[in-house]
C-alpha cells in the first residue's frame, strides 16, 4: 500500500500561504479568553482550598499547552495528598464542593478511563474537566508548550491540522480516531525530521528540567528561549509544510513497521517496542509513542475500521493540497456521513 511517490508540490503553493495563515489567525483565541480562564481557575482554587488547604490546581491540555483554539474546554488537574480517600471518593467529594459553589452541570465520572468531574462555569460559560493527580499530563503539557516556543510554524501547523481533524471528524478517540494530543505529537515529530530540521529533540539534549512522576523520570532541555533560531535555516512555508505533512501520512509513513517518537526525534521500529501484534485492545495500527510514558502508544485507540478512515482522510487531504483549485476551503469542508 505504500506508494513512495516522490511528487513535486504544486507551483502555486506559496500563493496559498497567506490564506492558510489567515485561517490560523482566525483560530487563535483572544487574550481576554486567557484572562477569563485564569480568573475561573482562581475561583476554583479558592473553593477547593476550603476543603483541602494544601491541594493545588494545575491547568493542562490545550488551555495550557498553547495549542488551544478559541472556546476550548478547560482541563484541570487537582494535585492532592489525601491518603484516606480513594480517587473516586475524592472526585465525589469534589463534585459536592463544586455544587455548593454554584457551578453548573456538575457530574462525577468515576468509571471513565480517566476519571473526572465535569462542570460548567455559569459566569463564563466555560466547560471544564477536573482529574485527580494526573501529573504526567501536566508535564507533557509543559513539553508541548516548550516546543511551541521554538518555531512558530509548529503552532501554525498544529492549529491547521487540529482544525482539519475536527472538521473531518477524525479527532474522536471514542470513535477510534486520534486525540488532539496525538496530532500535536505528529506535528512535532514531522518538524524534527525536516531537512534542515525545524525543531530539535529536547529529550535528547542535556537536561535542564527533571521531575519524577509516578515512578517515571521526565527530563529534557527546557531553556527554549535559547533555541529561537533553531529552525531558521529551513525556509519552508506553512502551506508547503501542511502539504508535506499530509503527504507523509498518506503516502510515506510505513504503517507496518514504524513508530514515531518525539523522545528520540526519529522513527523507531515496532519490533524494538514489541508493538508488532495486537495485545488486548492495543492494535498498534498507527504507532505514536508517548514522550514520557514510553510503553504507551497513542495510536492504540485506532482499530481496523478507523485506520481505514484515517488513512483515507490523509490521502484526501494530500490530494486536495496537491490538485484542488481552492484547497483552503475544500480541505476543511465538514465531513457528512
Ligand atoms: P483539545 O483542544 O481537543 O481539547 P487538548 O490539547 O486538550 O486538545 P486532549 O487530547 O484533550 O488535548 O488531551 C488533553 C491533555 O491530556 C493532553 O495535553 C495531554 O497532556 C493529556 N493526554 C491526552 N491524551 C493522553 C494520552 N492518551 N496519554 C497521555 N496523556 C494524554
Ligand atoms: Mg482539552
Amino acid at each position: 500500500r505504500i506508494q513512495r511517490r516522490a511528487i513535486r508540490c504544486r507551483h502555486d503553493m506559496e500563493a496559498l500561504n497567506s490564506s492558510f495563515l489567515s485561517i490560523f489567525e482566525s483560530l487563535v483565541p483572544a487574550e481576554e479568553e486567557k484572562a477569563k480562564q485564569m480568573q475561573f481557575l482562581l475561583s476554583l482554587q479558592n473553593l477547593v482550598n476550603k476543603e483541602w488547604p494544601n491541594a493545588k490546581l494545575h491547568l493542562y491540555g490545550s488551555c495550557a499547552n498553547s495549542f488551544g483554539v478559541s472556546k476550548s474546554d478547560i482541563d484541570v488537574c487537582l494535585a492532592i495528598d489525601d491518603h484516606d480517600l480513594s480517587k473516586s471518593d475524592i472526585l465525589l467529594k469534589l463534585a459536592d464542593l463544586l455544587r455548593s459553589g454554584n457551578l453548573q452541570n456538575v457530574q462525577a465520572l468515576t468509571h471513565a478511563r480517566v476519571p473526572i468531574v465535569k462542570l460548567i462555569d455559569p459566569v463564563t460559560g466555560l466547560s471544564c474537566d477536573i482529574c485527580v493527580n494526573n501529573l504526567l499530563a501536566v508535564v507533557n503539557t509543559k513539553l508541548l508548550k516548550d516546543y511551541a516556543q521554538i518555531d512558530k510554524r509548529l503552532h501554525q501547523l498544529a492549529f491547521l491540522v487540529k482544525h482539519w481533524a475536527r472538521s473531518r471528524r477524525v479527532n474522536e478517540t471514542y470513535q477510534g480516531t486520534l486525540s488532539s494530543y496525538a496530532y500535536v505529537l505528529m506535528c512535532i515529530h514531522f518538524l524534527q525530521l525536516r531537512k534542515p530540521a525545524i525543531l530539535p529533540c529536547l529529550q535528547a539534549m542535556d537536561a535542564t528540567y527533571t521531575v519524577t512522576v509516578d515512578n517515571t523520570k521526565c527530563t529534557y532541555f527546557d531553556q527554549v528561549e535559547r533555541l529561537r533560531a533553531f529552525g531558521v535555516r529551513n525556509k519552508e512555508s506553512i502551506a508547503r509544510l501542511l502539504w508535506a505533512f499530509f503527504h507523509y501520512w498518506a503516502y510515506h509513513h510505513d504503517y507496518t513497521n514504524d513508530v514515531i517518537s518525539i523522545r528520540r526525534g526519529s522513527i523507531i521500529s515496532k519490533r524494538a517496542k514489541d508493538w508488532t501484534r495486537r495485545i488486548g485492545n492495543d492494535r498498534h495500527l498507527i504507532c505514536i509513542e508517548d514522550p514520557f510514558s514510553i510503553s504507551h502508544d497513542l495510536g492504540r485507540v485506532v482499530d481496523k475500521f478507523s485506520i481505514k478512515i484515517l488513512r483515507e482522510e490523509f490521502e484526501r487531504a494530500a490530494d486536495i493540497l496537491q490538485y484542488d483549485t481552492n484547497p483552503c476551503v475544500t480541505l476543511f469542508q465538514p465531513y457528512v456521513a
